[in-house]
Formats: structure tokens, C-alpha cells, sequence
């Protein structure tokens, strides 16, 4: 199959790199444009930031211009939004209107009823919403967001519960990575040895975007479920990757066994259609009293599956694990990267 085009906004990040790095030999996308602000434009890749990552230095890049975040010199068929929030409120719907499908990691657009906000394995129905948003804002091109990178970890471990029991409850407490904050995030002298028991409007987003992930498509609109959802967000001093401590009350209280099962037998849509970035199995599950851990096991499946432990008894909402999954892989360009796979896959970009 011929390549689709793609620009990549934000290229200069933290998750833009990892855009750049991920779609380097993608058999279905190739990067055709670079953007990021005007302080970068127009100088190359390589001048214009540091590389951060491992592996091939600017995704082979280095020498490309670095373009305005400007549909008339950035627009291809799909666009990777690694952009802020700020920027991304004007910029994100400027690509749409020049017909470009814009896949965002901002939280600018997320809760729009008519914005699909998309973890593939979780709510590949929500695509719908984007003939809806199409009509609505009368524009060629569309914008499609994947959620925070804390949510995205935990509706992946409870999208299975909720298709097999039902989720009624959940207390969700986090350790988060520090790239969570972009470069160069939380200063050294302050998250070095330290937790940090606030992380601006992180609890928030969990709580809003859980319901809405689990909820449906009516009448063209996302609805979401009313489950209830606290949750409880902490800074930690780690690079990559955000472990989650979960309480979860599920609908005719499953045992340990039950829950085990019904994760590991999740064979969501993305896995049955092969898509290129879908980890083969979504829910890795370890039975190590010590796992999962950061360290351990982050990076196994290039960062795209999530990692359950220690599924016991909770003596206040039933039941209890810990998870495990990658912010800026997962969490961020490489869910954006699988989201734009099944909108093809599905037709709903071409
Ligand atoms: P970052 O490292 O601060 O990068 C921000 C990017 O946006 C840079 O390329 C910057 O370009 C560009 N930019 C800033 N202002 C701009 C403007 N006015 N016009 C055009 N481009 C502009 O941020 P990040 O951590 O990669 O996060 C990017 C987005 O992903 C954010 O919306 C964030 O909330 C979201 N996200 C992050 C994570 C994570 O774990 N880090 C996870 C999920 C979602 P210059 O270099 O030219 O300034």
C-alpha cells in the first residue's frame, strides 16, 4: 500500500519525538512535514531541539526545515497534533478546515460530545462520532483526540471489567513519570527523592474521561457512563511510565479468578485486525507478588500494552490491583499513532 502522508505539529517535544521516532518505517504512515512554533520554524530539525530519545537522532530528520503550524504550509491528509492546549484550540480546527484529520493528544477538545475521544481497544464505536462532527462544524477534515495519559492506562484495565461485569465504583491513586510534564517538567532539586501530591488538574481529567470512555454514542453524541470515579494523582520520580493503585466495585462482586479471566481472554478490535501498533496482548498480566514494575517492564511491547498485578480482595469496593503503563507511548503518540490505524482501517479517513 502506498504511504499516507503526514505532518507532525509539536515535533519539537517531548511527544513529538516520539511521534517522529515511531512512525519512522511505519508501513501505513510516512512524515512528509515538521512543525512547532515560530521560534522553530524555519530552522532545521536538529537546530531547532535537542534529540531526547534513544535510537536513529531526529528520526532521520535532522537535516528537514521545521515549518510554521500553518495548514497552508503544513496540511497533509493526516496530522499528528503534539501541540499544547493553548495552541492547539486555534490551530487543531484550522487543519480541519483545510481538510485535514487531525489526531490531538491536547486536552483542548476532549470533551466535546462530538469529538471522538478514542482508546481503540476501549471505544472503537466512538469513530461514529465523526460523521456527526463533520456535519456539525461543516468541515472536510475532523479532529479526533485520545485521552490523558493517566486515563488512557486505566480505562484499558477496566474497559474488559465494564464488558464483563459492569463498573459501578472506582478509586484510582497514581505514581506518575515525570515526562508527563513535558521538558524539561518538574525540576530536579524538587522530584528527586521526593512524591509530589499535586499535579494540576490531572484528578479532574481522570474522572470526567473514564466515564466518558466506557460511555456510548446516542443520537451522534458520546454519553457517558455514570459510573463514579475518584481519583488521586502523585508525582513521582520516575522517567517514563505511571503505576496506578485501583479500587474497582464491579456489578455481582467477581471474585480474584473472575477479573484474572476476563482480562486475560480481552481480544479487543484493533488486535483482531492486526493493526500495525496494537500490542499483540493488550493486558499483560503477572502473577510476581513484586509486579509490575516501572523499571521491569514498562517498555515491553514498545510501551503499548498496559500491565496488571496482585489481583486481590479490597475490603471496601471488592477488588484491588495494581497497573502499570506508558505515559508518552501509550499515553500519548503511540495511542494517536494507533487511533489514526483504525480510522483507516475503518474508512473513516482516507
Ligand atoms: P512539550 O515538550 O512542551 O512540547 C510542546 C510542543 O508544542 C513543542 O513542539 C512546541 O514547539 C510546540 N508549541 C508550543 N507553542 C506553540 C505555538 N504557539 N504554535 C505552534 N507550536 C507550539 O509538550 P509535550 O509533553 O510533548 O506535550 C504535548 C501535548 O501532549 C500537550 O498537549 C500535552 O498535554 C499532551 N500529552 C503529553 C503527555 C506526556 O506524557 N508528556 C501525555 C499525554 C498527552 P517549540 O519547541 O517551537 O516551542
Amino acid at each position: 500500500m502506498n504511504r499516507i502522508p503526514v505532518t507532525v505539529l509539536g515535533a519539537t517535544g517531548v511527544v513529538g519525538q516520539r511521534f517522529v521516532r515511531r512512525l519512522l518505517n511505519h508501513p501505513m504512515f510516512e512524515v512528509v512535514c515538521i512543525a512547532a512554533s515560530d521560534r522553530s520554524a524555519g530552522k532545521r530539525y536538529r537546530d531547532a531541539c535537542e534529540w531526547r530519545l534513544d535510537g536513529e537522532p531526529y528520526g532521520g530528520l535532522g537535516d528537514q526545515v521545521l515549518v510554521p503550524s500553518d495548514p497552508a504550509e503544513a496540511l497533509s491528509p493526516i496530522v499528528f497534533s503534539a501541540l499544547d492546549n493553548a495552541p492547539a484550540r486555534e490551530i487543531e480546527p484550522a487543519f480541519a478546515r483545510a481538510g485535514g484529520h487531525v489526531f490531538s493528544n491536547a486536552a483542548s477538545f476532549r470533551m466535546d460530545p462530538d469529538v471522538p475521544l478514542l482508546v481503540p481497544e476501549v471505544n472503537p464505536g466512538h469513530l461514529a462520532l465523526l460523521d456527526s462532527q463533520r456535519s456539525r462544524r461543516d468541515w472536510k477534515g475532523s479532529i479526533l483526540t485520545n485521552p490523558n495519559c493517566t486515563t488512557t492506562v486505566l480505562v484499558m484495565a477496566l474497559a474488559p471489567l465494564h464488558e464483563a461485569f459492569g463498573v459501578e465504583t472506582v478509586i484510582m491513586t497514581s505514581m506518575q513519570a515525570v515526562s508527563g510534564a513535558g521538558y524539561p517538567g518538574v525540576p530536579s532539586l524538587d522530584i528527586l527523592g521526593n512524591i509530589i501530591p499535586y499535579i494540576g488538574g490531572e484528578e479532574g481529567k481522570v474522572e470526567i474521561e473514564t466515564g466518558r470512555l466506557l460511555g456510548k454514542v446516542e443520537g451522534g453524541l458520546a454519553v457517558s457512563d455514570p459510573m463514579t470515579v475518584s481519583a488521586l494523582c502523585y508525582r513521582a520520580p520516575v522517567i517514563d511510565g505511571h503505576t496506578e493503585s485501583v479500587s474497582v466495585r464491579l456489578r455481582g462482586n467477581p471474585t480474584p479468578d473472575q477479573v484474572r479471566e476476563a482480562l486475560a481472554a480481552w481480544k479487543p478490535l484493533p488486535q483482531r485486525l492486526g493493526l500495525p501498533s496494537a500490542p499483540e496482548v493488550p493486558i499483560r498480566i503477572h502473577v510476581a507478588e513484586n509486579r509490575p514494575q516501572v523499571r521491569r517492564d514498562v517498555e515491553m511491547d514498545g510501551g503499548m500494552s498496559v500491565h496488571v498485578g496482585r489481583i486481590r480482595p479490597c475490603n471496601v469496593l471488592g477488588i484491588k490491583f495494581s497497573l502499570l503503563g506508558h505515559n508518552t507511548e501509550r499515553g500519548a503518540a503511540g495511542g494517536s499513532v494507533l487511533n489514526a490505524e483504525l480510522a483507516v482501517a475503518q474508512d473513516f479517513v482516507s
